[in-house]
């Protein structure tokens, strides 16, 4: 098992309570109650690097912050980081690890040191980055299956929030599928789609796409926001709604899409093709489009890109 230290996107530096420490030394009670009872809310960003610019620009940063701002209200946090300062945070540690290519970032939020199940602090907060190329999977596509355990409901543990005990549900179905050498799609406890362990589904019908409504047992993911808002840009229709497990088969194409792996076609459920069993047109535009916007070839969404560096390096 490899340890942290022989892992080539390690980085130098964390941030541990708005401090840059070396990462070795962040480190995290074994009474934390963030540990042992999954306290912890995080956020999942990418940073984008664009040669031409010589700058690297965070994709909605500020998106993320205000989920993870509801995330830590749900589980009632004491004195929870704010928005601005884990904004700072998150320029500190791109600065400090001098990131200079396509990355990855963290935040978490956790109770710390000694306390029970219901502790509200203390509340310690981390920011990390690690370099992280677009996975070969954007082009190659995946094989999905649909797994045995279903989602955690609403009013269970609610899959809205990106708190760390929900990826237990995650965390079976995606050994699940692994053993199928697959990716997971979760059904809800009606049986109806919800998501993958750590992204949205998209699936491709008759010409339009369908994807689950955020009330059937999502996160309210940032990446299927944008794509809903490029489908409309680009006149693809969209539905929102339930969908049922046999529409799984019905469907001519899909994609499952999140932070990390941004948009990853998939070309079976359950060892049926979807179309044939190759990335879809659809799917293809919409990754053209995605890649536009992430790396500010489109005009209209470079509010979405906060630049991380200074000015100084922005130049030229
Ligand atoms: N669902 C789950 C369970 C996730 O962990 C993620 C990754 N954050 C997503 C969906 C996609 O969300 P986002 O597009 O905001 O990264």
């Amino acid at each position: 098992m490899a340890n942290s230290s022989q892992r080539p996107d390690r980085p130098s530096f964390a941030i541990i309570n708005g401090e840059t420490i070396p990462f070795e030394d962040a480190k995290i009670s074994i009474m934390a109650p963030g540990l042992t009872f999954a306290v912890t809310v995080f956020e999942g960003l990418r940073g984008y690097w664009r040669r031409d610019k010589n700058q690297l620009y965070v994709f909605r940063m500020e998106d993320h912050l205000k989920r993870q701002e509801f995330s830590m209200k749900l589980i009632e946090l004491d004195d929870p980081p704010s928005a601005e300062d884990t904004a700072k945070h998150i320029i500190d540690v791109l600065r400090a690890n001098k990131m200079r290519e396509d990355c990855y970032i963290r935040t978490q939020a956790y109770v710390d040191d000694w306390g029970d199940m219901i502790a509200t602090g203390p509340v310690s907060s981390s920011v990390i980055c690690r370099a992280r190329a677009r996975v070969d999977a954007f082009q190659t596509g995946k094989d999905f299956v649909v797994v045995s355990w279903r989602r955690n409901a609403d009013d269970a543990s609610p899959p809205r929030i990106k708190v760390s005990a929900n990826y237990l549900n995650s965390r079976l179905a995606g050994l699940e599928a692994k053993r199928s050498d697959a990716s997971a799609i979760i059904l809800n406890r009606d049986g109806t789609v919800s998501e993958g362990p750590g992204g949205c589904l998209f699936l491709c019908r008759d010409g339009k796409l369908i994807t689950p409504t955020i009330n059937d047992g999502i996160l309210e993911s940032i990446t299927r926001d944008t794509l809903l808002t490029l489908a409309a840009d680009v006149g693809v229709e969209v539905q929102e709604r339930r969908i049922g497990r046999t529409e799984l088969h019905l469907a001519t194409e899909g994609f499952y899409c999140g932070t990390g792996q941004e948009m990853t076609p998939i070309n079976s459920i359950d060892g049926k093709p979807l179309g044939d069993g190759k990335p879809g047109p659809i799917t293809r535009m919409l990754q053209a489009a995605y890649d536009d916007l992430v790396r500010g070839r489109n005009e209209k969404y470079l509010h979405w890109l906060t630049p991380a560096l200074p000015a100084k390096a922005g130049e030229g």
